[in-house]
């Protein structure tokens, strides 16, 4: 048995043959032609057949993964046409009086290795796009019958990497499992992968040999490992561990799609906490409506110095595409309390929990706080991100913040760098900011309960001390009022009100939540569909004729 590491992509057991995908390098020679307008024509008929095949690659897609995941085909379609790719061609055929294909593989050189020089990540990424339709337009011109990608039985196809174009043509049927040795996990064909609900998995520096191909594999996508040819008992281990995985998957599949509905027609959100993009894929796996919570101090706690405005806006990008046009409330950083980060180099404090936490820091660093403004206002151009903010307890905060944001938009403006207009709300997680929610509606757009603050807060129960475990109630008459208070306050203002602490995810109370008009729950993942179960199941009208409030 080998093993072999990579990057999760997309959670899942698949165990199947291996088959290794290779392009078969184009091999390209430089061939001097008597006719170049003959040759610029043959080139301009071939480039009019890629745009037809990459229309025909956009609308399927378009039905197998939607419209975001499918917009590459177009940007693909846009590169072909691009004048300045389209010029370096056809100068290419007239100034050295040489053949369509080798015009094609120095302008793709070319403009590769351009790309590939930038600053910029995502023009970086570009540097793949415009190798894929200079291969797809040399395949047309040495006549390859078509590009389709075919398996006839259902495998793990590993490669070298994988095009968007070649990942969307596999049969979805035929295909258990994609594993890549190089790609990024920000890549189209990552968000591909999760969003076709494939166990997948990138940077496995696995031999692309046949000490791989067409041997038995497992491929563990949870844990980002493919183990090629298992010993017995890691294929009985992960075969139940995939049974498993199956069944609940087959109970809880009926309810995927359903609308959020209570029998007597009362609506509410169910969105996802999640806390790095990794667990993506269970987001999608588990049919959230959104993510009400993306803790991004995370970022932050991963790494050794604070992320770049680049890197964090790759995330927060990579979420809005992948979420398409689902709502991503993207939590700006809660450093400090229980996640302590060295390299912000706080002082040491008696009582951190009611220490410079969260907002406190970003208010009294504002450098930090308005790179990742920055990288959230800029990837709200990408998908329907929101942005919210910890641990605040006054609307003196909400303005100051407000006009922090009106300066990152100012500078972003003067920059000419392009940004969107995200929905801004708060967590209502400190007693103070729950008994003024009446003022704080009227500065927000939301509202998120944080009922693990609130709890704490309201109960003077350190949250982190098990010992405490027996005074931490969290079903206390304190903490229920305050919930259905700041849910009347926020529609007195006209505002939406969820809840993403975990008390939001505690099937005892969901009922209570509908009656109390609660909008939003946002829970981990797997909780979705079960919760989802009780909301179908639920008359509020009648449970509200018997309403016993324990508060
Ligand atoms: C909360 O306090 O309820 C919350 C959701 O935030 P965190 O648990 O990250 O403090
Ligand atoms: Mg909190």
């Amino acid at each position: 048995m080998k093993i072999y590491k990579g990057k999760s992509v997309f959670g899942g057991i698949a165990i199947g043959k291996i088959q290794v995908y290779g392009k078969g390098e184009k091999q390209v020679k430089r061939v001097k032609v008597e006719d170049t307008e003959a040759e610029i024509l043959r080139y301009r008929q071939a480039s009019e057949e890629a745009r037809s095949q990459l229309a025909a690659l956009y609308d399927r897609a378009l039905q197998e993964v939607g419209e975001d995941n499918a917009a590459i085909f177009e940007i693909h379609q846009m590169m072909l046409e691009d004048g300045d790719y389209q010029d370096s061609i056809e100068n290419i055929i007239r100034t050295q009086t040489v053949n369509a294909e080798y015009a094609v593989a120095r302008t793709a050189d070319n403009f590769a290795q351009m790309f590939a020089a930038m600053e910029d990540d995502y023009m970086r990424g570009r540097a793949a796009d415009v190798r894929d339709i200079s291969e797809r337009l040399l395949s047309i011109l040495q006549g390859e019958a078509s590009d389709k990608v075919s398996v006839s039985e259902p495998v793990i196809i590993v490669a070298d990497d994988l095009a968007p174009s070649e990942t969307v043509q596999f049969d979805k049927d035929m295909v258990l499992s994609f594993v890549t040795v190089h790609g990024s996990r920000n890549s189209h064909t990552a968000i591909l992968a999760r969003t076709m609900g494939i166990p997948a998995l990138v940077g496995a520096g696995l031999p692309l040999d046949g000490t791989v191909d067409g041997k038995t594999g497992i491929v563990d996508g949870t844990n980002g490992v493919i183990y090629v040819e298992p010993d017995e008992e890691t294929l009985s281990r992960l075969q139940k561990a995939g049974e498993e995985e199956q069944e609940k998957k087959a109970i809880l599949h009926t309810l995927k799609g359903k609308e959020n509905i209570t029998l007597d027609g009362k609506g509410i959100l169910l969105y996802a906490n999640i806390g790095n993009i990794k667990e993506l894929a269970t987001v999608l796996q588990n049919d959230a409506g959104g993510i009400g919570l993306f803790r991004s101090e995370f970022i932050y706690l991963e790494r050794e110095d604070f992320p770049t405005e680049e890197e964090q806006f790759w995330i927060y990008r990579t979420v809005a595409e992948t979420m398409g046009k689902k709502r991503v409330i993207i939590r700006t950083l809660d450093i400090g309390a229980d996640k302590q980060c060295d390299y912000f180099r706080m002082e040491k404090e008696e009582n951190p929990a009611l220490g410079c936490r969260a907002i406190r820091i970003c208010l009294t660093r504002p450098e930090i706080f308005k790179t990742q403004l920055r990288a959230l206002f800029r990837a709200s151009k990408y998908g329907k991100i929101a942005i919210m903010y910890p641990m605040i307890t006054s609307a003196g905060e909400v303005r100051r913040i407000r006009e922090i944001v009106g300066e990152v938009k100012a500078e972003l403006t003067a920059r000419g760098i392009e940004y969107g207009e995200p929905e801004q709300g708060i967590m209502i997680e400190t007693p103070a900011a729950a008994i003024i929610s009446d003022q704080l509606a009227g500065e927000v757009d939301f509202f998120s309960i944080g009922t693990n603050d609130l709890t704490q807060y309201l109960l003077a129960v350190d949250r982190q001390n098990p010992a405490l475990d027996e005074f931490c109630d969290t079903h206390h008459p304190a903490v229920l009022r305050m919930i259905e208070l700041v849910v009347e306050n926020a529609h007195r203002a006209g505002i939406w009100a969820g809840i993403c602490g975990e008390l939001g995810a505690d099937p005892e109370l969901t009922r209570d939540f509908l009656a109390m008009g609660v909008d939003e729950l946002s829970v981990s993942p797997e909780r979705i569909l079960p919760i989802r179960r009780t909301i179908l199941e639920t008359n509020v009208s009648e449970y509200k004729k018997t309403w016993q409030k324990s508060w």
